[in-house]
């Protein structure tokens, strides 16, 4: 009727005209300032040490507030604005993780649009050159995404970047359409388990099976595999005692920005310590 007609069309403007103002914003954010990076901790949980940190880029907008990557990383990659901010993020990660004195690694997700970017290669090799961090401290967190279009030249990328010793994530693992053909066909160095399969396993035994399934897998690969979204102890014991190599949680530690992981910054830390 007239009415949810009106309602719709309502809404329909308003969610252009929203997007339309954030695409344009974007492009200020970043030299504003607007645009940073937290920090969330991943750890080993079988020897109980931390093993790196993921960066997730955040947007603090003048007028509208908190804007999640959720909604503006969608709309950056419509455009060319994801290689600028996804280079800033590059840059900013990578120099951060060289100030630290533990070697750990530093994890920062990589869009399938910045994937596409001709001299990718480049831009990781020179930064990582100029910042002075070892390849071997970036891992890069991938979905299959990256894969599904162009999968000829998604394998040259990714092995020169492994050539290089950076390490390759697959991020989101289980949601995707064909993640058991790609990793198959494409040389990643650890499996990240969704947390919606985190999140289900105390719900119902088909998701426990589920993730002994996957950690099985990776073990069969010889690919380490971390379990992200870990909020219960509940679940973190269950994980660790099915062989889950590390995890990443609310329960371990939120995204925050990198001074309030000072403590964890300046000698090896045992988990104890850090929760
Ligand atoms: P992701 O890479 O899978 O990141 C994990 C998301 O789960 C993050 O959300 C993180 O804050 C959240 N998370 C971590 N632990 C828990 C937990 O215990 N419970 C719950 N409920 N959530 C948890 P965030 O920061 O909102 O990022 C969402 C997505 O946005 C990321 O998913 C990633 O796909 C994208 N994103 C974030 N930062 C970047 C970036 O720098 N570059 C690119 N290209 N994408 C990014
Ligand atoms: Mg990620
Ligand atoms: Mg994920
Ligand atoms: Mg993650």
């Amino acid at each position: 009727d007239g009415c949810s007609h009106c309602f719709y069309e309502d809404h329909f403007d308003k969610d252009i005209v929203y997007k339309r103002r954030l695409k344009r914003d974007l492009d200020k954010a970043i030299d504003n300032g607007e645009i940073y990076l937290e920090y969330q901790p991943q750890y080993d949980c079988q020897r109980k040490l931390l093993s790196g940190f993921e960066a997730l880029v955040r947007w603090c907008h003048p007028d509208l507030g908190f804007i999640s990557p959720v909604e503006f990383i969608p709309l950056a990659e419509e455009s060319s604005q994801i290689i600028k901010l996804g280079n800033w993020i590059l840059s900013e990660a990578i120099s951060e993780a060289a100030k630290w004195d533990v070697a750990v690694t530093i994890a920062v997700n990589l869009s399938p649009v910045q994937f596409k970017q001709e001299g990718l290669i480049d831009v990781i090799r020179e930064t990582l050159e100029v910042k002075n961090l070892p390849a071997s401290r970036l891992e890069l967190e991938i979905t299959e995404g990256v894969l599904i279009q162009d999968s000829e030249q998604a394998l040259k990328i990714l092995k020169s970047l492994r050539a290089m010793g950076v390490k390759l994530a697959m991020d989101d693992f289980g949601t995707g359409y064909s993640s058991l053909a790609y990793l198959q066909k494409f040389p990643f160095d650890k499996l990240k388990i969704d947390r919606s399969f985190i999140h289900a396993m105390q719900a119902n035994d088909q998701s426990l099976s589920i993730i002994r399934g996957m950690i099985g897998l990776a073990r069969g690969l010889n690919m380490p595999v971390l379990a992200e979204g870990v909020e219960t102890e509940i679940q973190h014991a269950i994980l660790r005692s099915e062989g889950c190599n590390e995890v990443q949680g609310y329960l371990l530690g939120k995204p925050k920005r990198i001074e309030e992981y000072g403590h964890l910054l300046v000698d090896v830390q045992t988990y104890a310590d850090a929760t």
